[in-house]
């Protein structure tokens, strides 16, 4: 591709283009502004380069000297990667007139590439940094295969149809914008309104499991964050601090320390071990405006966080309950398909070789007692405890990461939390970390592309549309929705002047689960008739016999 970039627009410098797990891209730095319009002709160039069939040649030369040959042609970004290479040689690899840095290993030759298609084009700065100039990026994907290549674009063309934010703009359920600032989210009344009934589902099972619900500050003394040690190990992810009355202040990036001064609050005894305190608490980090993704990665964000106090031998029990806790949630949410990991000791760490050893067998019991398969990710824990992490995997397969479970022996050390024990001597608590859902806000982006915005009923917006054929029925409906409001079911109506034909097009868009269309028979007869949004029609039903279906099937919580 770089090769007939510079064959098109010679003044062309290349910066850096690297394989990534989903294809390549390159960055380039050019007088042309390149538009998708652009791919098409860059294709039919790369596909007379692939044609002929020159080979890939390996040069190893001395770091000055690489550096000299592209100094020479103008090509400044290569030197700079150069001069950030360790070792003495670097290789290039050439094939007709085209040379470039790369460590390799390359085809045999251009004709072996064998499918491919350039994707997209989009601003990137160099290194990544904002301060330094934006290039021009061109995505690509190449496969070994047509087959392959056409079954990934299909792929892509179903990931496009579910973004979250396009989904979110349509079903009208979140924004973000520049009055307020990148990366917070405003949470519009359709997806509070989801929102609203994933907190009540959580609040429900957390109290059903043992946990007790906590609500905490969103600001504290910069001098908490000191002794917990975030301003040493976390101070890139945290905003300035503010002045209050000569005193600093920092926005929350955590929950943890609130909930400790919590447990502090008392003397704990071991017969009030283990303590599961839960809060859906609003944390607040510095993300560069460059990553900010949607609502995948945002500034400010609520976490279904959770602490849980306890003795070193109950670790594996609670181990164990938080596992299946978090597996029932997520099959709740229709995720039944996860992958775990298992973090162990990393290089750099605290508490002592043996508490790692206990902590980590028990974490590892608790995933072989519930006959989970996991994957060990060696040296991958926390400097402050070994951690399992669920990802799920999304109707299309796509790997997401949302659960996580973490043992720490820090905080308790640094925070000095004790407990009495039987025998009237103090003792540190262990304390467990661990978010099931993760972050709303991106969970609600991973449900938004995992429903493609179809959410089950429970879950919808709006559980039912209620839609008049004419003026006369106007009264009716609003019976009706009175009715079913009071009855706890979220209803909207569409009482506008316009074709019923229309109005059922209108609420299909939204996705609404039901629909209610009312005429003159159903006045007649006192009823309601009901139309899924796949257009099967249930039939008619007196209002009383429909709110009883709709609540069964919220509480219910089914999939579809
Ligand atoms: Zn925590």
């Amino acid at each position: 591709m770089a090769h007939a970039v510079k064959e098109l627009f010679p003044d062309t410098r290349l910066a850096i283009g690297p394989a990534i797990p989903d294809g390549f891209y390159y960055d380039f730095d050019s007088g042309h502004a390149f538009t998708q319009e652009d791919l098409p002709r860059i294709e039919e160039k790369m596909k007379e380069i692939i044609k002929a069939n020159k080979p890939f040649i390996k040069k190893e030369l001395p770091k000055e000297e690489a550096a000299r040959f592209f100094r020479e042609r103008g090509e400044e970004y290569k030197v700079q990667l150069i001069n950030e290479i360790a070792d003495e040689t670097v290789s290039l690899y050439e094939e007709d007139n085209f040379i470039d840095l790369c460590r390799g290993p390359h085809l045999e030759s251009t004709g072996k590439v064998r499918a491919f298609k350039l994707l997209s084009v989009a601003g990137a700065y160099w290194r990544g940094d904002e301060k330094n100039k934006m290039l021009q990026r061109i995505y690509g994907v190449s496969f070994p295969t047509k087959d392959e290549l056409k079954k990934h674009l299909e792929f892509l063309e179903e990931v496009r149809k579910r973004d979250h934010r396009r989904l979110g703009r349509e079903l009208d359920l979140f924004s973000m914008n520049d009055d307020i600032g990148p990366g917070l989210v405003l949470w519009h009344p359709r997806g509070a309104a989801v929102r609203r009934s994933i907190e009540n589902f959580w609040l429900d099972e957390h109290y059903r499991a043992g946990y007790q619900v906590l609500y905490t500050p969103h600001m504290a003394k910069l001098d908490l964050w000191k002794k917990t040690g975030h301003v040493d190990f976390y101070k890139e992810n945290m905003y300035s601090p503010m002045e209050i009355e000569g005193l600093e202040y920092e926005i929350k990036p955590m929950n943890c320390p609130f909930h400790v001064s919590v447990f502090k609050s008392h003397l704990r005894s071991y017969r009030d071990l283990p303590l599961r305190f839960a809060e859906l608490g609003t944390v607040y980090r510095y993300e560069r405006s460059g990553v900010l993704h949607g609502l995948l990665r945002v500034r400010g964000f609520t976490q279904d966080d959770a602490h849980i106090f306890c003795m070193e031998d109950q670790i594996e029990d609670e181990v164990l309950r938080v596992l299946e806790f978090t597996l029932f949630i997520l099959k709740t949410f229709g995720f039944s398909d996860y992958d775990i990991y298992l973090s162990t000791r990393p290089e750099k760490y605290v508490g002592t070789d043996a508490a790692w050893k206990k902590a980590t067998g028990a974490l590892e019991n608790a995933l072989s007692q519930k006959g989970l398969k996991y994957e060990i990710d060696p040296g991958e824990g926390v400097f402050y405890g070994p951690k399992i992490d669920i990802k799920v995997r999304d109707t299309l397969g796509r790997q997401w990461q949302c659960s996580t479970i973490q043992v720490d022996f820090n905080i308790p050390e640094r925070l000095d939390i004790t407990y009495r024990g039987a025998d009237s001597k103090d003792y540190r608590p262990i304390m467990i970390h661990r978010a099931l859902m993760g972050s709303l806000e991106r969970f609600f982006g991973i449900l938004i592309e995992h429903y493609a915005g179809a959410f089950p009923l429970w879950l919808s917006p709006v559980h039912i549309s209620i839609l008049t054929i004419s003026e006369r029925h106007v009264e009716y409906c609003r019976r009706i929705y009175d009715f079913l409001i009071a009855e706890g079911v979220r209803v909207d109506t569409d009482e506008e002047n316009e074709k019923i034909g229309y109005k059922i097009r209108k609420a299909a868009v939204l996705k609404t689960p039901y629909m209610c269309i009312i005429g003159d028979k159903e006045m007649e007869n006192n009823t309601v008739n009901i139309r899924k949004r796949n257009g099967e029609n249930i039939g008619e039903m007196t209002v009383e016999k429909l709110a009883a279906f709709l609540k069964d099937g919220i509480s219910g919580r089914r999939q579809s």
